[in-house]
């Protein structure tokens, strides 16, 4: 039997049972109160986490939008850098053959000099055999310079001359098809940024739905 309905007399058992009495509704209260407070952190922290999350992602994304827009500038660059070339190469090419044409002097350190309009009349007086061992020296360098023309080429000269030409035409067409390629290139890595930054913005856009909730 319990001391409380037992002895009329409270004694120290009967204060403890009674405090025990008063004391659980309030520390069922703070208990709770607590566990609010904890749901309230954790979905504040939550929250907070979710959006960082977002963002960090968004910031990843424009880095690798960043990244291909980059590269995509560098391959339209080469592109651009390569048909320069071609459009030289082949600027050079319609010069040689008109040069090789006309005829012009050409010394061993590479130096070219048209015919003078004097030379020209010279050889055309002169037999056409004898012009092509014309030798004279540089007026750059002085080296001996030998007469480039065509009409006084062997057939074997104008075959070299023209394999020369078309390998030079080779190495345009190829280079042509490269900066294609590196045009394409340049376009995919377009679309590759355009998805990112597309990424990127729809990631931020959860970021902001998450801080009005
Ligand atoms: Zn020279």
């Amino acid at each position: 039997m319990s001391r409380i309905f037992s002895s009329a007399e409270p004694g120290p058992q009967l204060t403890w049972t009674a405090m025990k009495f008063t004391l659980s509704p309030k520390v069922a209260k703070t208990t709770n109160a607590i566990h609010r407070m904890i749901r309230t952190l954790a979905r504040w922290w939550a929250r907070r986490r979710y959006i960082f999350k977002q963002e960090f992602e968004a910031a990843l994304e424009d880095l690798q939008a960043a990244l291909s827009a980059q590269r995509a500038k560098e391959k339209r660059d080469l592109a651009a850098q390569l048909r320069k070339e071609s459009d030289d190469m082949e600027t050079r090419v319609k010069q040689m053959a008109e040069m090789e044409e006309k005829g012009f002097w050409l010394c061993d350190d590479g130096h070219e000099i048209p015919v003078s309009e004097g030379e020209t009349r010279h050889k055309e007086q002169d037999e056409e055999r004898i012009v092509h061992d014309v030798r004279q020296s540089c007026s750059q360098c002085g080296k001996e310079a030998k007469l480039i023309k065509r009409s006084d080429m062997t057939g074997q000269e104008q075959y070299e001359s023209d394999k020369g030409r078309k390998e030079v035409e080779t190495m345009i067409a190829e280079k042509r098809k490269l900066a294609e390629q590196h045009d394409t290139d340049a376009k995919g890595g377009d679309d590759t940024e355009k998805h990112f930054r597309r990424q990127a913005a729809s990631s931020r856009e959860v970021a902001d739905r998450l801080r009005k909730l």
